[in-house]
């Protein structure tokens, strides 16, 4: 597969953390589903999965130039939002995703840091587990919710599986593992890949479609697999709300 990724470019101030949307909604997908959120989106990703639905991130001639933010000027951009809500920021999720935000890893402990002194007290982060996070993320972050790749991103399996991160992430006890499932296949290459590496009770498995149709389609057959395998199920909110209409 071609790589049509834009690299991750060095920006003039020293500390800033390349934002492309900052917004609040309702965490649509796994353990937290439903839960009010405020999404910091950051630009870039180190793989470029072929069905991606992010490619505004990452893509050369798609990525949406976005805004260079300070740690500190993200925060505030956070207690705008959650002021106009007339909401406390200890109500509220603050979900780190992307792109792929480890990328940007060295910088977000230095936005930790402004976020839970804003008064935030529970930050998510979403990642594809290809990335090492810092000890302190390990440490300091509430919640992992990874998304390794399977063999349909097209993505080399040298690539999307790297063991020692998932193994680490597992370890914290404080990381769920989400796939999207289309078909029995990719069921058994979670047995197989995965498995071994993670906890089953951390794995939850959601219906691949981009139309609520499809979702719904699909749900009743992987609502029976997930309990036949030991794996949790989640639903994705943003599209059986919005179907494939970007919304925030
Ligand atoms: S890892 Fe995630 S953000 Fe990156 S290309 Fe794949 S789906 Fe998109």
């Amino acid at each position: 597969m071609t790589d049509t990724r834009l690299e991750p470019k060095q920006n003039g101030k020293a500390g800033t953390l390349p934002v492309n949307e900052i917004f609040y909604s309702v965490q649509g997908e796994g353990r937290w589903a439903g839960h009010p959120a405020c999404f910091v989106r950051f630009n870039y990703c180190n793989l470029g999965c072929k069905w991606c639905d992010t490619k505004f991130t990452w893509e050369a001639g798609k990525v949406e130039a976005g805004s260079e933010m300070l740690p500190d000027e993200i925060s505030v951009k956070l207690k705008e939002l959650i002021s106009e809500h007339d909401l406390s920021p200890r109500e509220i999720h603050v979900v780190l995703t992307g792109g792929e935000p480890m990328i940007h890893a060295e910088r977000l402990s230095q936005l930790v840091i402004s976020v839970r002194g804003a008064g935030f007290n529970f930050i998510e982060v979403e990642t594809n587990g290809t990335i090492m996070p810092t000890d302190d993320l390990l440490e300091n972050i509430s919640w992992w919710n990874c998304s390794p790749k399977l063999s349909n991103s097209d993505i080399a399996v040298t690539k999307r599986i790297v063991p020692d991160v998932l193994r680490k992430l597992s370890e914290t006890a404080r990381a769920d593992f989400k796939f999207v499932i289309s078909d029995h296949d990719d069921i058994n290459e979670i047995e197989k890949e995965f498995v071994p590496i993670i906890s089953r009770e951390h794995i939850f498995l959601m219906p691949e479609g981009e139309t609520r149709d499809d979702q719904l389609t699909r749900m009743g057959w992987l609502l029976s697999k997930c309990s036949e395998h030991g794996f949790r199920f989640s639903p994705r909110l943003q599209v059986l709300a919005w179907g494939n209409e970007r919304k925030k």
